[in-house]
């Protein structure tokens, strides 16, 4: 729809009052094109109505609130199981994720499939996605300004997904997620909560492709993990 309201705009100026459109129907494209609809006379952002994932992942796919909207090739929504208990979470997406528009492919979500197995997890059990839905220029940490745009995309993602556990991978996601800057080792150490749902820290793939010493303490910390989503598992009976 903002393809819609851009056309408009751009015949208006071609053809001023020369050329009619129907004020409702421009009226609906502006507030599409800024993400919005109206139902009853009562304005509301269109993607809180989505009642999937992919209905969010239609919704959100020309969202420009905020600047990285520019320069991205792709939305990167996420991908995996809409029924997956787990939800692994990174801070946006890099070159080759913005290119391919799905988190964690190339060498980094090879590994994470490598450390998702050893604790006998495959990509199909869980859902992957970035609190940043489009790539930073130069790989650059998220904005709080983008953070503050973007995260209730992931609010209503975690709405959708309803997941038992969730894993952030790296620093800044976790540090973004839980509103610290305490360190990724003190970080790691225990269980946080994000949106109600319990979260553990490991560091990010990309990280370990950098420092293979950092292999050892993330295979510990998913060990920690798979241990306890069993047994959240266990005590909900599922
Ligand atoms: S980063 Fe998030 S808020 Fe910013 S343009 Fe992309 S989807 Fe929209």
């Amino acid at each position: 729809m903002s393809e819609l309201y851009r056309y408009f705009k751009q015949q208006k100026q071609l053809h001023g009052d020369t050329l009619y459109i129907d004020e409702e129907v421009l009226h609906r494209a502006a507030l599409a094109a800024q993400g919005l609809t109206e139902v009853s006379g009562a304005v509301t952002e269109t993607w809180k109505t989505a009642g999937s994932l992919s209905e969010l992942d239609a919704m959100i796919r020309e969202c420009m609130n905020c600047a990285l909207g520019e320069s991205r090739n792709n939305v990167v929504f996420g991908v995996g199981n809409p029924a997956a208990d787990i939800v692994i979470i990174g801070e946006a997406p890099g070159a080759e994720e913005d290119k391919k528009g799905e988190p964690f492919v190339g060498r980094a979500g090879q590994l994470l499939n490598k450390i998702l197995e050893a604790v006998q997890l495959k990509r199909e059990d869980v859902f992957i996605c970035n609190i940043l839905k489009c790539r930073p220029p130069g790989n650059r940490d998220p904005l709080a300004s983008e953070v503050e745009q973007c995260e209730p995309y992931l609010h209503k993602q975690l709405a959708l997904l309803q997941p038992k556990i969730i894993l952030a991978l790296g620093r800044i996601a976790a540090q973004t997620l839980l509103r610290t800057n305490a360190s990724l080792t003190t970080l790691r150490a225990s269980v946080h909560t994000y949106q109600g749902i319990p979260l553990m820290v490991t560091y990010h793939p990309a990280a370990l492709l950098r420092n293979p010493n950092w292999k050892r303490p993330t295979w510990e910390d998913v060990q920690k993990f798979r241990a306890l989503y069993d047994n959240i598992r266990a005590q909900d009976g599922s």
